[in-house]
């Protein structure tokens, strides 16, 4: 939580973020300066503790029926509201607020975060809340999604998959000789061509479809509703377009191939199994030469 903690302190708005059952962890200044409670007599609280106690335009307590951090973490879609807070020396804040969920990065746990903002101008806190959830969805070197958000997708779509039997599938694709690159033309080379191929996959597959970092040089692709023919051919796609992909270097050409593993879901594979196959076939795939794909 550290990574945006500073951030979050530095917001011009107010923000706060509690866990699974509406316990405050954070605590912004801004927060602080709106409210009139400080970090101190909020932390590890119950927001509906008699702290901020939200009430609509029509007076309704917001705390037991219809808050918005609740509805947040149920549905685990963004919500936004006009609401008025109980200020620490009594009187009624106005404030528009936003929340949304997220999953932790290092513990994996969930959290809902509200911001919220006095000056009623939703253009300000529109942008925060694109800057918040950019900086906990994102990997910042590729502008992909980020583990962390491929990792809770796949239990989305596997829990859906239980629930309505809506198919998917997913590629686990690592970049051939990546070492190589980096020893011959340096860290900073290997960090454009990182960029360069995330741009190929996730301009090359419907918006609809995840395409994250999963570490290093290794991706996840999740393709929602795919049977099995889609997912070679899209993956072998995937394969002969970086493979045809120059990348410009002081007067030479870089080119890299990658390696794919993929599966369709079956079987109420848990999320670990399905990795590990997809992981698995990967390294078939590179035993076999690299620059291939195997989908089982
Ligand atoms: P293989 O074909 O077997 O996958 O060989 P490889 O060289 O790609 O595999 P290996 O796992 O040995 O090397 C991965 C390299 O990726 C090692 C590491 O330095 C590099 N790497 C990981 N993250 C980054 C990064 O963010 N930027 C750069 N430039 N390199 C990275
Ligand atoms: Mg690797
Ligand atoms: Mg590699």
């Amino acid at each position: 939580m550290e990574i945006y903690k500073n951030i979050i302190d530095e917001l011009f708005e107010g923000a706060y973020i509690v866990d699974e059952n509406r316990k405050i962890l954070f605590w912004n200044k801004q927060a602080e300066r709106i409210t009139g409670y400080t970090q101190d007599e909020v932390m590890g609280h119950y927001c509906y503790d008699n702290i901020l106690r939200h009430v609509d335009d029509f007076g309704c307590q917001l705390c037991d029926n219809g808050c918005p951090l609740f509805e947040t973490l149920q549905s685990q879609k963004m919500n936004s509201a006009k609401v008025y807070l109980h200020h620490r020396e009594g009187h009624r804040v106005p404030v528009q607020i936003k929340s949304f969920f997220f999953i932790d990065p290092s513990t994996q746990e969930k959290r809902a975060i509200e911001i919220f903002t006095d000056s009623l101008d939703e253009r300000i806190i529109n942008q925060e809340y694109k800057q918040l959830r950019k900086a906990v969805t994102i990997d910042n070197l590729t502008g992909l999604f980020n583990r962390q958000f491929i990792d809770y997708q796949l239990d989305l779509c596997i829990t859906e998959n239980r629930t309505f039997e809506t198919t998917f599938g997913i590629l686990f694709i690592d970049i051939d000789h990546f070492k190589a690159i980096n020893d011959t033309y340096g860290h900073q080379v290997g960090d454009k061509v990182l960029k360069i191929i995330s741009k190929t996959l996730r301009a090359n597959v419907r918006m609809e479809d995840y395409v994250g970092r999963w570490g290093g040089e290794e991706f996840i692709i999740i393709l929602r509703n795919n049977h099995r023919l889609d997912l070679l051919n899209i993956a072998e796609k995937l394969r002969k377009l970086v493979e045809n992909t120059k990348i410009a270097e002081e007067n030479q050409f870089i080119q890299v191939t990658i390696s794919i593993g993929g599966s369709n879901y079956k079987d109420n594979l848990s999320k670990e199994k399905l990795i590990e196959i997809v992981d698995k076939n990967m390294y078939e795939a590179k035993k076999i030469g690299r620059n291939k794909t195997i989908i089982t």
